[in-house]
């Protein structure tokens, strides 16, 4: 049963037997947008555990992380994840495809998947160190993989995973925020108008927790027609003056990093538990400059150090990651359908345009998510 012939479903396995190659955007070295080359013959994803699915891929989503993925961020770590015993030669990831989020319908199953059959539509965040939803088809194992909102296209959904997890990772798993215990809340975002604030934004909200968020003066309107209750331009100034001036926060979700950290912990309401969790660290920067080993001790040092420095003052420092989760989607699927969060697609791009998506992210200055239909 163990022999990869034997895992492959023989009611979903026509596909993959009948095709070799598929049409996919990838790179053969990392670097800026001229390493972005489109092929028809990308290798056909091959179901290799029993829990992993095949996803005709319709809609990806497009992150940040995509475009510093293309010039190398966080290499080594995600090397490390593909090939752990570090058998293989380095450059070996190579021809990477990226896109961190899909939506799409399943193609086939591995033996074990009990959960999902052919034809269903899904919706999923793809880990860093797998292959990319920027082709025909991408494999994921079944427990990445959640049911599409019925209620939005392949185009809407592929807006939401990955935003979407990282926001659930870093406020729910990290934050300890659920929506029994959000209920007037103060929640602040940093960073409100891309594509995990405009998430955030929306869940906080339906969790009825109050939500201030900074953001240039002409995303006021947009953060405050997702919900926001209070908005703070910083473009007017030091941001942390107005900020100071406010009743003390509960959680904050550092989407910006650089000085916040200098400021941000003052804001909390010290001794109940109260939290900041910033997106922006240093752990990929540090395995790729000092490797996986050094790389590792010196955040482990690094973030001990910082949340002890915060402890005493009583508040809490965290540092909040992208974990992929079906699950976690799951959950998010019926927010979603109760009309209480709505994917934000601020421009769409066809398949033949990705490196145009790729130049139109680097300009940054993000009002929700690029998205790239592939069929
Ligand atoms: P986006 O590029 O979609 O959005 C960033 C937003 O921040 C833009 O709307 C930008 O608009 C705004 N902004 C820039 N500077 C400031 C500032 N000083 N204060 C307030 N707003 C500002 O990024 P994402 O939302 O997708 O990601 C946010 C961050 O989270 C990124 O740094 C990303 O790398 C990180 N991240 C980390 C993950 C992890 O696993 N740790 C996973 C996912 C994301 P404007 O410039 O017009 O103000």
């Amino acid at each position: 049963v163990n022999t990869p012939g034997f895992r492959r479903s023989k009611r979903f396995s026509t596909c993959s037997r009948r095709r070799t190659v598929m049409p996919a955007w990838v790179m053969d070295k990392y670097g800026s947008n001229d390493v972005l080359r489109f092929t028809k013959n990308a290798s056909f994803p091959v179901i290799t555990y029993p829990n992993e699915v095949i996803v005709k891929v319709f809609a990806a989503g497009l992150n940040p992380h995509d475009v510093s993925m293309r010039g190398g961020y966080g290499a080594a770590t995600f090397s490390m994840k593909r090939d752990p015993l570090n058998i293989k030669q380095s450059g070996s990831e190579f021809p990477v495809t990226l896109g961190r989020e899909v939506s799409g319908v399943i193609m086939e199953c591995g033996l074990d998947v009990k959960y999902f059959r052919e034809g269903d539509e899904v919706w999923a965040a793809i880990p860093p160190w797998k292959q990319g939803s920027l082709a025909e088809f991408v494999i994921l194992s079944a427990n990445e993989v959640s049911h599409k909102p019925k209620s939005l296209s392949h185009l809407e959904a592929a807006a939401i995973p990955y935003v979407a997890a990282t926001t659930w990772s870093a406020l729910v798993n990290t934050g300890g925020l659920s929506k029994d215990n959000c209920a007037k809340k103060r929640i602040l975002i940093l960073g409100g108008s891309g594509g995990v604030g405009t998430f955030a934004i929306q869940m906080m909200k339906a969790w009825g927790a109050h939500v201030t968020v900074t953001c240039s003066q002409n995303a006021e309107r947009f953060v405050r027609g997702l919900g926001a209750d209070h908005v703070v331009d910083y473009t007017a100034g030091p941001v942390e003056e107005p900020l100071s001036a406010l009743e003390k926060f509960d959680l904050i979700l550092d989407n910006v990093g650089g000085d916040a950290e200098r400021w941000a912990l003052n804001l909390l309401k010290p001794w109940s538990g109260a939290k900041y969790v910033t997106l922006v660290t240093p752990f990929l920067q540090n395995t790729d400059r000092l490797g996986i080993a050094d790389g590792m001790m010196q955040t482990a040092v690094t973030v001990a150090s910082k949340a002890l420095k915060h402890l005493v003052k009583g508040v809490h420092y965290r540092w909040g990651f992208f974990a992929p989760s079906g699950p976690a989607l799951d959950e998010i699927r019926e927010m979603v359908d109760a009309r209480q969060i709505r994917p934000v697609v601020e421009e769409t791009f066809d398949f033949s345009q990705v490196p145009q998506a790729f130049e139109k992210m680097e300009k940054g200055h993000a009002r929700g998510k690029t998205v790239v239909q592939i069929i």
